[in-house]
């Protein structure tokens, strides 16, 4: 079996110190059921995707049995949620092993919702099929959308009830990530007093994923600055495309740059900073426009963990550790603005390019204006279409944006096509992503997740079909709430 999967498992976690990690036995689940399967994703990954896919393959995506050569551990982390600082790890995740590419690269196979581990708490270890469905369908299509993200190879039931509200059924989503590294992996290195521990976990993550920062003069610095201009880019995709992430705690910030932990996150319809979906969140403390500030308050959090690696002296080692976490606005600012400028067809910079764009996105939170919508019709050139038509404001504004465009070198239809390759005609809609899990889940009918799926795998496509998948839900679907689904 293990050579036709083509499982090719190092496991460098184990090589970790003990308090890292908790070796784990499977838990096996009663009837496992293929529901969703990634072929293109298993081929990167040098998998063979029709073994995988009988039940022997499926036994192992179910957590049922771990292929030779894995070692299955659940991850120790900490983090900061809502503020709070907890000791958690991986209560409902195993980690199965590190799959080596044909290319030689190294990624996490990570089982969720494969039952209970020594950090599960007062949890059961488990996970209900919408949000692994969920969890599939959006992580891929933020890949498709060119967002660093965990991917998901598979979701496969496990012919087991379990409990949360009511009864639902249980799956397991086989998640594929750069590392499980967060900065609540810090923190609990951090959190134990010990600072070997710190500087070992330092150097694994320089190893794996900055190898480079292993010859600069002080790479923990290069690291902490590295891993600031990676959530800066990060955060700023985010933006740029209205998703929001929806628990922002520290235990869910990566430090390879992937988003990760699809719970509650949701994309925004209408134009508004304040857009929150989550039902845990009701401060709004990881509202849409507050994504950057909590991200820079999480870095700073990662940069205390490496405060006694920075210098021998604390002070200097303060000081070094602020002036990196300084630098996060103003990457995110220009990283957010060269996006932005691209998604108006705009090829040079000009001094008032901020204020331009702040002026059109004020427009569009006046007269809710569909955040995604605004964009697709103006690259298609529609602007008449848009909720903010017949307002002098936005005439003016189209005005500018005329004379804007013809102060580049660039024609017309080159800014379109730039336009059209960062405005995607399609996102994760939440009605259509709530109408397929429904689907799914209480009729057993996965053609509508699978429908989406394809449909959010060329989201730069503007095709014909892509369409019906670009409407806004009706107006009484404001007010849409998303939940941790644990
Ligand atoms: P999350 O909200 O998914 O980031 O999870 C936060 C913490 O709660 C992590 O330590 C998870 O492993 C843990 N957790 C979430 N759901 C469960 C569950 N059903 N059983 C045990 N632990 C869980
Ligand atoms: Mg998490």
């Amino acid at each position: 079996m293990t050579e036709q999967a083509k499982w090719n498992f190092d496991n460098s976690y184990t090589r970790l110190p003990q308090p890292f990690f908790a070796r784990l036995k499977p838990n096996p689940v009663r009837s496992p059921k293929l529901v969703l399967f990634n072929e293109p994703l298993a081929t990167a990954l040098g998998l063979n995707g029709e073994a995988l896919q009988q039940p022997e393959g499926v036994a192992v995506l179910a957590g049922n049995v771990i292929p030779e050569g894995g070692e299955a551990l659940a991850q120790a982390y900490a983090g900061h949620q809502f503020g709070h600082f907890t000791m958690l790890g991986d209560g409902r995740a195993l980690l199965i092993g590190e799959q080596i590419t044909p290319d030689g690269n190294r990624f996490d196979i990570q089982l969720k919702g494969s039952g209970r581990t020594p950090f599960s708490r007062g949890g059961d270890g488990r996970a209900a099929l919408g949000p692994m469905l969920r969890e599939f369908l959006i992580s891929e299509a933020m890949h498709a959308l060119g967002i660093p993200t965990t991917r998901s190879l598979a979701v496969v039931t496990t012919g087991e009830e379990i409990w949360r509200e009511t009864e639902l059924p249980g799956a397991v989503l086989t998640r594929v990530a750069k590392s499980h590294l967060r900065v609540g992996t810090f923190q609990y290195a951090a959190g134990r007093g010990e600072v070997s521990d710190v500087k070992t976990l330092a150097d694994y993550a320089i190893k794996r994923h900055y190898p480079e920062l292993a010859e600069s003069e002080n790479p923990y610095l290069s690291l902490l600055e590295q891993v600031i201009s990676r959530q800066a880019k990060l955060i700023s995709q985010w933006q740029l495309v209205g998703f929001v992430h929806g628990v922002m705690n520290t235990d869910n910030m990566t430090i390879s740059g992937e988003t990760i932990d699809y719970g509650p996150c949701a994309f925004m319809d209408n134009y508004d900073p304040a857009t929150v979906f989550s039902s845990i969140d009701t401060q709004g403390r990881y509202a849409y426009g507050n994504q950057p500030q909590i991200a820079n308050w999480n870095l700073a959090r990662f940069a205390e963990t490496l405060v006694p690696l920075l210098a021998e002296d604390e002070t200097k080692g303060v000081e070094m550790a602020q002036s990196a976490i300084e630098g996060f606005k103003g990457q995110y600012v220009s990283n957010w603005l060269a996006g932005m400028r691209k998604k108006l067809g705009l090829f040079n910079a000009e001094d008032g390019d901020k204020d331009f764009v702040e002026k059109l996105l004020r427009l569009m939170h006046e007269h809710e204006a569909d955040y995604t919508n605004t964009f697709r019709l103006l690259t298609l050139g529609q602007p008449e279409k848009t909720a903010m038509n017949g307002a002098a404001e936005f005439s003016e504004w189209l005005e500018q944006w005329q004379q804007r465009q013809s102060r580049q070198a660039q024609t017309k239809d080159e800014a379109m096509k730039l336009m059209r390759t960062n405005n995607p005609a399609v996102i994760p809609r939440n009605h259509r992503v709530e109408e397929a899990l429904a689907a799914a889940v209480d009729e057993e009918d996965d053609s509508l997740v699978k429908q989406l799926i394809a449909v959010l795998k060329e989201p730069y496509a503007y095709s014909e079909e892509q369409e019906r998948y670009a409407e806004v839900p009706e107006r009484c679907q404001h007010g849409y709430v998303t939940y941790c689904g644990t």
